[in-house]
């Protein structure tokens, strides 16, 4: 198979991409934290490499930290007493999978942790965290030269993609310190692609991560007390049923919950506004209608409001796709008014997600303007039906 050769190509790149060019802003603090968190590997009931980089950033805010009984971690921060329990959601679970079990031949079978596309398994890296340490494992696909025509646009199906590590047996496979239930995650480095926009795995809900310690860092910054009190929650197995965010609530008892997430982005060739409205770089999202939930009224006009005043571009989500941790909010106790509040994202759950980073410090300051005016009255107000 013919290829075009790279030579030609590389100084119209150059020109091109300001990057290369030497453009780009030098990482910051807010790009750093969200490339440790993206590279982290967390799939669902595994997500204690998340938990301590979220658990360090709490307590660096002198926030007491503690965890419920499914590892889901809560930091309070304590605003003037008897205002309303804020409970503000991000998961610190990615998809993945799961060894199932190891073939004779040493490749590796597994199971899916959380929503996958088939198409998305074939050809790609993995690690498998080992309690020996991680190891690098592929996911074979059969060679054009050997695939009868009639397959070769077929996908193949998630329990015929196995991983191969390069071992010649199972013994070998199993030296290497592969065993049943090891987690698997992609095998993706964060990366800036143009200026302001990056690609990593798990930036849903590694996004979501970024935008809780951010928030709380600059209202700490700011130094005034707010009129509630802030719950920064980084829930478990949301992907696999927003498992965290139910245990979470039974421990913080919220009067009011925002879910922060990765929003579903269909801004590609071949998206639809039918399918999601949101775009990259057009502002943080609120979810109006999703698969699992309906947003309380007073909620989104609040947070409608807020963003007006504060010239922040708002964009709405209507889409049957989806279920975030606000649904499992929403139902707490006898009813709670919670909201889902995201950053567009293409490409989620899969190796290659990617965000704006204007929607995420948009998203932030929207955040820092908002949390202070959720006063006792104010969450009265939004309660009321
Ligand atoms: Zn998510």
């Amino acid at each position: 198979m013919r290829v075009r050769t790279l030579p030609r190509l590389f100084p119209l790149i150059l020109l091109a991409s300001p990057c290369l060019a030497g453009q780009a802003h030098p990482a910051d603090r807010v790009e750093r934290l969200l490339e440790e968190l993206s590279n982290a590997p967390g799939p669902s009931g595994f997500e204690a490499p998340v938990r301590e980089i979220v658990a360090r950033e709490l307590r660096a805010q002198g926030l007491e930290v503690s965890t419920d009984g499914l590892g889901s971690v809560i930091g309070v921060l304590h605003g003037s007493p008897g205002g309303p329990r804020i409970m503000l959601a991000a998961h610190m679970d990615e998809v993945g999978a799961m060894v199932r079990f190891v073939t004779p031949e040493g490749m590796v079978k597994f199971q899916l942790l959380g929503g996958w596309l088939d198409q998305a398994l074939v050809d790609q890296r993995w690690t498998i965290l080992t309690s020996q340490g991680p190891v690098t494992a592929i996911s074979g696909l059969r060679s054009v030269h050997i695939t009868p025509a009639e397959d070769r646009n077929r996908v193949t199906a998630r329990d015929d993609v196995f991983l191969d590590v390069g071992a010649r047996s199972k013994d070998e496979a199993e030296a290497l310190g592969i065993r049943a239930g090891d987690p698997i995650v992609p095998a993706t480095a964060f990366t800036k692609l143009v200026d302001g926009r990056y690609t990593g795995k798990a930036m849903d809900d590694r996004v979501g991560c970024a935008m809780l310690l951010e928030t709380l860092r600059r209202l700490k910054e700011q130094g005034s007390k707010t009129p509630n009190t802030l719950y920064f929650v980084g829930t478990v197995q949301e992907e696999v049923g927003l498992r965290g965010a139910h245990t979470a609530a039974l421990a913080v008892k919220p009067d009011l919950g925002i879910s922060l997430e990765a929003g579903i982005a269909a801004d590609h060739p071949g998206g639809r506004a039918d399918w999601a409205q949101e775009r990259l770089g057009a502002g943080p999202v609120i979810y109006l209608a999703d698969a699992a939930m309906l947003v309380n009224l007073r909620l989104r006009d609040f947070f409608v409001r807020v963003a007006a005043d504060a010239n922040i571009p708002l964009q709405t989500e209507v889409t049957t796709g989806g279920a975030e941790d606000s649904a499992e909010l929403q139902r707490y106790a006898a009813g709670t008014p919670s909201i889902n509040f995201a950053v567009a994202t293409r490409y989620l759950h899969s190796h290659n997600s990617m965000i704006e980073r204007a929607d995420l410090d948009r998203a932030i300051d929207l955040l820092v303007k908002l949390l202070p005016r959720l006063d006792s009255k104010t969450v009265a107000e939004i309660s009321r039906f």
